[in-house]
């Protein structure tokens, strides 16, 4: 059976180098949260909250509460992304607010909670995606000082030009500047315990790392996805060695010996070249692979081209090995089908099975 293997060496190295590169710029080691939605960003939840948790992280981000509760045990926090929290789901499962109106009904949900559930405040800070708007903190603000069974634990944003050379980015996190010094008032003023602020993913902690000569502050944590499973996708050079963790195997299915001028597949899309021993392999779309036609040209990491057209199960190459390494990084992948590593590792199914090495 095709799997997908896991090097835990790799996802080390790529935590302590972005510590490294983030130590550089800013007194304080920044504190690294796991970003572990989409099942892991398709590598596996279970596995990849295990090999965190081995890496002393502590705070988590999920999906949904569907993947908080699968990993409840693991973690000091774990913040659902999107989704309502039900009130009885254990403490450490924190939800996070993208609305007034998410506010709302969470705070009546909680009204007869016999426990206090953690919430952090999602508010856009440019990228108008969702979260409550700069002009709305106020009333949320003021929702909260009502609120019983809910306590402020965390202000986010999500600065959505990470990758991009362009001022917005900085804008972006002048506002958010703002909105963290407005919060830091409104608590002390009220002797609140003060929550926890942060702002950047991957590519912008990165790079406002570089900057940092201007004094910008990381924020209590920096959530990192994509740099801890080996890639990023900025457009700004970043001098980082990051090692893709995920790779793809596939098993032999079957051999043919074909001749010149043989048709290979759906629709004899690929003919025989030269006489040779032809095998498919047990892994296709259906895995969750982008099908492979005649517009791609990708080959397996030990060099054979993956023959158009891809099927649902497998697909069929020229070589005899038992076993085939179908990508031990996905650059090409994302490059051949035009879009990003992210899509390509999301998209495989959580049916494959994953080993840990
Ligand atoms: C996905 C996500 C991240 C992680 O982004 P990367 O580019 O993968 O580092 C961080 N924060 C939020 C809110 C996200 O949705």
């Amino acid at each position: 059976m095709a799997y997908i293997r896991l090097d835990s060496k790799a996802f080390f190295h790529n935590l302590t180098a972005i510590t490294n590169e983030l130590s550089k710029a800013c007194p304080t080691t920044p504190n690294l949260a796991l970003v572990l939605k989409d099942n892991a960003y398709g590598h596996g939840l279970r596995q990849m909250a295990h090999l965190a948790k081995e890496a002393s992280i502590e705070s988590v981000f999920v999906k949904n509460y569907e993947e908080a509760i699968s990993i409840a045990q693991l973690f000091d926090t774990i913040t659902a992304l999107y989704g309502e929290i039900p009130p009885n789901a254990p403490s450490n499962i924190w939800a996070s607010i993208p609305s007034l109106q998410a506010l709302e009904s969470c705070i009546t949900a909680h009204k007869n909670a016999h426990q206090t559930r953690n919430i952090e405040l999602k508010i856009d800070i440019g990228m108008h995606r969702n979260g409550i708007a700069i002009n709305e903190l106020d009333s949320a603000l003021a929702q909260l000082e009502e609120a019983e069974h809910i306590k402020l634990a965390g202000v986010f944003g999500h600065n959505g030009y990470g990758d991009n050379d362009d001022e917005s980015f900085f804008t972006s996190v002048q506002a958010f500047r703002e909105i963290t010094d407005k919060v830091r008032k409104w608590c002390e003023a009220r002797n609140y315990p003060m929550p926890r602020f942060h702002s950047l993913s991957t590519s912008g902690a990165l790079r406002l790392g570089l900057h940092n000569a201007n004094g910008n502050d990381l924020g209590d944590l920096v959530r990192i996805g994509i740099g801890a499973y080996g890639y990023h996708t900025s457009e700004l050079p970043l001098h980082i060695a990051l090692k893709p963790i995920a790779s793809l195997y596939a098993q032999k299915i079957s051999s043919l010996y074909l001749k010149k001028g043989d048709k290979i597949g759906y629709g004899g899309v690929s003919v025989v070249e030269q006489d040779g021993v032809f095998s498919t392999y047990d892994v296709g779309y259906g895995d969750g692979l982008l099908r492979v036609d005649s517009r791609q040209n990708l080959t397996c990491a030990s060099g054979e081209k993956i023959l158009p057209v891809m099927s649902m199960d497998c697909f069929s190459c020229q070589s005899e090995r038992e076993e085939i390494c179908v990508f031990d990084d996905v650059r090409a992948w994302a490059k051949e089908f035009g879009t990003i590593p992210y899509m390509i590792l999301t998209h495989l199914s959580p049916a494959l099975k994953r080993v840990v090495v």
